[in-house]
């Protein structure tokens, strides 16, 4: 299928693409890697008459730790992410969501930013930051900068807290403390597909006992899902398998699937149980240094 057409801009700073995004207006679009606007607009889902790329705003792609925060350019691809040593050694969640995400090809181009800008639900780094409480540094004309707390990032399907004329920059995960371990794990129908469901579980522990918890759900509701009773029930608790067990039925509870080709409402729900429950037992292992 063919795109519309459309012209392409290829700014060679972030000022620059901001001051076109501005001047272009409601008419243009960001093009980072492509793999989910370019698929909305060969479908026609999407008919912008100006692409601005990106892509080559090298600036853009970084993963360092600064000031008590990983921080993550947009434009670190998911390939880079799976690729870092940092990432493997101290955020091993975010390599299980960059390796369960379409295929080598897709996540050579595929941005990290592009993944959460995008507002889909089935994407699989929106539940991965809310477990993680990331927040969203987006810039703006004039030089403005915000941070958005994940929590207020995603409003609806395809819809985000961002505005037409500001981009998604970096993203800021708090350091993980001591003892803290996190896990993401999808179920999909076969390789390269988007999740049946999935689950992010962080945990972080003090004295042997969950100080903390961020519990989040892909693909089961207009946005990815927080599931706050779940996360509750584990603090203060040695996390034990009746805790466990308890957090899963919630975090089911808290998911709103709706039935179609990738199984039926109820399918999905249990999905979630089992999937958080080998989150949680999994997190909780990489806190107390098993891999
Ligand atoms: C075959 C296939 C399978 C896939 N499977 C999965 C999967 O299993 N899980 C998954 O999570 N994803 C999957 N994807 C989607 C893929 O990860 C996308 O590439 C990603 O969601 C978007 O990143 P991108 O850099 O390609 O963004 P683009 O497609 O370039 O942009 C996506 C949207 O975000 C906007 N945008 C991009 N970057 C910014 C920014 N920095 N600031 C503001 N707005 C911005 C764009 O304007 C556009 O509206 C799949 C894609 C394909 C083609």
């Amino acid at each position: 299928m063919i795109p519309g057409a459309f012209d392409y801009h290829s700014p060679k700073t972030l000022d620059e693409a901001i001051n076109l995004l501005n001047d272009l207006g409601e008419d243009a679009k960001i093009l980072a890697g492509g793999h989910s606007l370019l698929p909305m607009m060969k479908w026609r889902l999407a008919e912008p008459a100006h692409l601005v790329d990106i892509s080559r705003l090298s600036d853009l792609d970084y993963i360092k730790e600064e000031n008590g925060f990983l921080c993550l350019g947009a434009m670190v691809t998911e390939s880079g992410l799976e690729n870092s040593e940092l990432i493997a050694e101290k955020y091993p969640i975010l390599k299980d969501t960059s390796e369960v995400i379409a295929d080598p090809l897709v996540r050579n181009l595929a941005s990290i930013g592009g993944n959460i800008a995008h507002g889909d639900p089935a994407n699989d780094h929106p539940a991965t930051m809310l477990a993680l409480n990331a927040i969203v540094v987006v810039c703006g004309p004039n030089g403005s900068k915000r941070e958005i707390n994940i929590d207020e990032f995603f409003l609806g399907p395809l819809w985000t807290a961002l505005g037409e004329n500001e981009i998604l920059t970096e993203i800021k995960i708090p350091m993980p403390k001591q003892q803290s371990g996190g896990c993401y794990i999808k179920l999909e129908r076969k390789v390269g597909d988007y999740a049946i469901a999935a689950s992010a579980v962080t945990l972080d522990f003090e004295n042997g006992k969950c100080s903390s918890s961020g519990i989040a759900l892909t693909n089961v509701g207009p946005t990815p899902v927080r599931a706050k009773d779940a996360q509750d029930v584990l603090i203060g608790t040695d996390v034990s398998n009746e805790v466990i067990e308890q957090a899963s039925n919630l975090a089911a509870e808290a998911s709103q699937p709706v039935g179609d080709h990738r199984g039926s409402e109820e399918y999905k729900r249990g999905v979630v149980k089992t999937l958080t429950g080998r989150a949680i037992l999994k997190a909780k292992n990489r806190a107390m240094g098993g891999n």
